[in-house]
């Protein structure tokens, strides 16, 4: 017989209540939600019993935004598919998606083939794919089709960001649009004007502007608004295609997304807790080259500007204008990668580390009454999920659904810090010194508890590849 985990007397919370329920795991699903008392009366045995008296229950984290190993600026992402499952599993994370990489002249099918290399037998927790395709031609456009029908990928990120680099210009993303609008998946999309921001970078450096803060101020939330908007437009020329706008960090943007939305378009936004929390002033400005810490893309927004991006953006999540919360993980070090652009910001690599901490920060938004406890779970779990075809495996706590569940307890906390909580391989935390009124308390993976009691108790390997279904949102 299988092996039996019973998880007692907890809150169990999904996008649409609580509930005061008890929780059946055989083997790796859950079997049975029992109302309190129940599996006393029945008699239920089971060979392990977790205690939730005073918790909440929720369906595991699933991460739809991280980038494991990735090559960029020179150097590559410092968390292996290894060392970021592990923390994302310590944050309460049960799922990651990760991107696979085509770069101009590469091969599709290769690159995703170069990914599961990489992932293969080295993750704690499950994991899917997303393949970004940064040289748009007829055999990328038909490798497309090939990963819907065949490899579980139903979502394709494109870059109007970064030429030279993964940028594609309108008319291929056009052409990516129509192919998706045929196959049914889903466009994602890095929404910055990148041939405008290259001048500004540009004309910075020229002025002797190299400090981290430049990275900001030469990627104005105009520029980040313009691709939105103009994303938006090609999706609805290309047959109202499904279109999520990841990662967005200004109010600019979330107007466009709103008004679409608000249109009935098939289109989705996703924020990151540093769009939430952080500020230039705060952040990106602190003295010396401390700053780079925090230079990532879209750049953390100024308090000061015209609009306040951050209670837009918590607005956006508490109306569902921004559907999901991910990450965009991307660690990389200050020793030998981040220390790349001392001198010239334009060469720190862009990135920061959050696969651990977004589970967290995002609850210290329900503790500061910016979003209920059920859209904590919902933006968190359960919208990522649909969005990405996952939905009932994964995003749920049901009978049938994989019992990735995280026992969340509201009264502990959590200090994040290279001394404190801080378990990603980055030789210091993007979050130092950020406190949580609440705590990673119990992670089950499949039914394997893979941290208990502040001990990691996972396996390398333990997580397998998800082939994913289409959006589950669509109209
Ligand atoms: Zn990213």
């Amino acid at each position: 017989m299988m092996a039996r985990t019973l998880i007692k007397n907890g809150t169990v919370v999904s996008p649409t209540g609580r509930h005061e329920v008890d929780v059946l795991i055989e083997g790796e699903t859950i079997l049975a939600l029992l109302e309190r008392g129940k599996s006393d009366s029945l008699n239920i045995t089971a060979d392990k019993v977790i205690d939730a008296t005073g918790k909440f229950v929720v369906p595991g984290g699933i991460d739809v935004h991280t980038h494991m190993e990735l090559p960029f600026g020179g150097t590559n992402a410092s968390d292996t598919f290894e060392t970021g499952t592990t923390a994302a599993a310590w944050g309460g994370v049960t799922t990651i998606v990760d991107f696979a990489v085509q770069r101009y002249g590469e091969n599709v099918q290769e690159s995703l083939a170069t990914w599961h290399k990489k992932a293969a037998g080295n993750c704690s927790i499950d994991y899917a794919f997303h393949q970004i395709i940064g040289g748009i031609d007829e055999q990328a456009l038909a490798d497309m089709d090939y990963l819907v029908k065949n490899e579980g990928i139903t979502s394709f990120k494109l870059f109007m960001a970064y030429p030279g680099v993964f940028y594609s210009d309108d008319g291929q993303i056009l052409r990516a649009m129509q192919q998706a609008s045929n196959n049914g998946s889903t466009i994602m999309m890095h929404a910055e004007n990148g041939i405008a921001i290259d001048v500004l970078v540009q004309q910075h450096i020229a002025r002797g502007e190299t400090d981290p803060k430049y990275h900001s101020y030469s990627r104005p939330s105009l520029l980040e608004g313009e691709a939105t908007n103009r994303a938006i437009v090609l999706s609805k020329v290309a047959g109202n295609v499904p279109l999520y706008i990841v990662h967005m960090s200004a109010s600019e943007a979330l107007n466009a997304l709103s008004e679409a939305r608000h249109e009935g378009l098939n289109v989705f936004g996703e924020t990151c807790p540093q769009y939430l929390y952080m500020t230039l002033e705060d952040h990106l400005a602190q003295p010396g080259f401390e700053g780079a810490k925090y230079v990532c893309s879209p750049p953390i927004r100024s308090k000061h500007d015209k609009h306040n991006h951050h209670a837009d953006l918590w607005k956006g999540l508490r109306m569902n204008e921004l559907a999901v919360v991910s990450t965009d993980h991307c660690p990389f070090c200050m020793k030998d990668q981040k220390e790349l652009g001392i001198g010239n910001f334009s060469k720190i690599p862009n990135g920061m580390g959050s696969v651990e901490h977004r589970m967290e920060l995002i609850y210290q938004g329900v503790v500061q009454g910016e979003i209920t406890l059920e859209r904590w779970v919902e933006t968190c779990s359960t919208s990522p999920a649909r969005m990405f075809g996952m939905y009932p495996q994964k995003g749920i706590i049901a009978p049938g659904s994989d019992a990735d569940i995280l026992v969340w307890d509201p009264n502990g906390k959590t200090k994040i810090g290279v001394n404190d909580k801080h378990h990603m391989n980055m030789d210091h935390s993007s979050w130092e010194g950020f406190k949580v009124d609440g705590k990673v308390d119990t992670v089950l993976s499949r039914g394997k508890v893979v941290v208990e009691k502040d001990k990691f108790t996972g396996t390398k390997g333990h997580g397998k590849y998800i082939k994913r279904g289409l959006c589950q949102y669509l109209n």
